[in-house]
């Protein structure tokens, strides 16, 4: 049987910076798009040659197939839908494919057009991924997103007309002015919408972020960290009982409607990240692009490498990173497979921390799999640095 592999593609393409926003993306020439395209196919002609490396490191001999492709940004949904389409056949024509991949697509509201969409499900996206963030224009204006709610409603029921049944929104509580009323509206609207996937993240403040520096903050009047707490709380109430599954820290669904890509990232699963800013995990490695999207196109142009950095998982930080991302998820970690695969009861090597973890009520074992409470999942920084050594 072969193996299964994930892809992700960084388009960094924004119409604005968004002032929470961290990720390798800005606003650059439009010329930029064309070459930036061109590096990015020039990157993924490297796959064949990195495929073998697996084998070659000893990790057994190995057919790999695409089972997960995901098109994130930056805004790729603000490029010409050929750009997307082309990027995607091409990897179709040039490796194989699972049956029934899942392969997303982030877009902004306001940014598709139908002739776009026709584009990206003619080219095999069956998953569009919306940047929807919270339903009221005036924290939308506060942050800096060149969309308004209206584009937001349009733009679902688009896809919806298109015949895109595998709908994701993602909404950010703790923006700059958000109240409990305009949170509460948020879950109502969603209500509505009724997509099939909802990830609900907390804002993070990045020093890099325009709201990570003393401009940014100054007036931002962001709320209270313990009612932003009361109000994840309260939503991952709501959610279950309106018949969402919770299935990590920040991810919701309707049955079956995972990502299947994300999961990827915390079950320990080989994923190759191609464009400026992207990630890669494989072959017992950890790589990240260059980031500013101008040097990757040199770079490539150039015949470089676009990798920055690199770092070898050493076994003990792979059980770490096992443990660490595993517990982001509601199903948690089976204790018995991770014997089986570190040669570790994770009993044994973490015994004080996880006495400690389970009296503080972050954490519990339950049917040999060791979880995270919903307490624990409020407090999931505190209980992955125990797990750091
Ligand atoms: S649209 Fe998304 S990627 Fe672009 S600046 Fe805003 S948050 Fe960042």
């Amino acid at each position: 049987m072969s193996n299964r592999l994930g892809l992700y593609i960084h388009v960094p393409f924004c119409l604005s910076k968004c002032s929470y926003c961290h990720f390798a993306s800005g606003v650059f020439a439009g010329s930029l798009i064309k070459p930036y395209f061109r590096a990015l196919r020039r990157e993924m002609e490297s796959l064949p040659g990195l495929l073998q490396t697996w084998n070659a490191k000893g990790n057994g001999v190995a057919d790999w197939v695409i089972d997960t492709i995901f098109v994130g940004g930056g805004t790729p949904s603000l490029v010409d839908g050929q750009e997307i389409g082309q990027s995607l056949e091409w990897i179709r024509n040039s490796f194989s494919l699972a049956p029934f991949p899942e392969i997303t697509l982030e877009v902004n509201p306001g940014t598709v057009t139908d002739d776009k969409l026709d584009c990206y499900r003619d080219a095999g996206v069956n998953r569009i991924s919306l940047g929807v963030q919270t339903f009221q224009d005036r924290l939308l204006k506060k942050v800096g997103r060149s969309h308004s709610v209206a584009d937001s409603i349009s733009t679902v029921e688009m896809c919806r007309r298109k015949g895109f049944d595998n709908l994701n929104v993602d909404l950010i509580a703790g923006l700059p002015g958000q109240t409990e009323d305009d949170w509460r509206e948020n879950l109502s609207r969603v209500a509505v919408l009724s997509p099939e996937h909802l990830s609900l993240y907390l804002l993070e403040i990045h020093e890099d972020a325009h709201l990570g520096k003393r401009e940014g903050l100054a007036g931002a009047a962001l709320p209270d960290e313990d009612l932003v707490a009361d109000w994840y709380r309260e939503s991952v109430d709501w959610l279950e009982s309106a018949g969402w599954e919770q299935y990590e820290i920040s991810n919701f669904c309707t049955p079956g409607r995972q990502s299947r890509h994300n999961l990827k990232y915390w079950t320990d699963q080989p994923f190759i990240g191609f464009g400026c800013g992207a990630h890669s995990y494989w072959a017992g490695e950890r790589w990240g692009n260059e980031r500013d999207p101008v040097r990757y196109v040199e770079l490539l142009e150039s015949g470089q490498p676009a990798a920055t950095f690199r770092s070898e998982i050493t076994p003990r930080r792979h059980l770490e990173e096992v443990v660490f991302l595993g517990l982001r998820l509601n199903a948690g970690l089976d204790l018995w497979r991770c014997r089986r695969k570190f040669g570790v009861d994770l009993r044994e090597r973490f015994g004080r921390e996880l006495s400690q973890l389970a009296q503080g009520g972050l954490i519990e074992i339950e049917a040999g799999r060791l979880k995270l409470t919903s307490r624990g999942r409020l407090f999931s920084n505190e209980v992955f640095v125990q797990f750091m050594q």
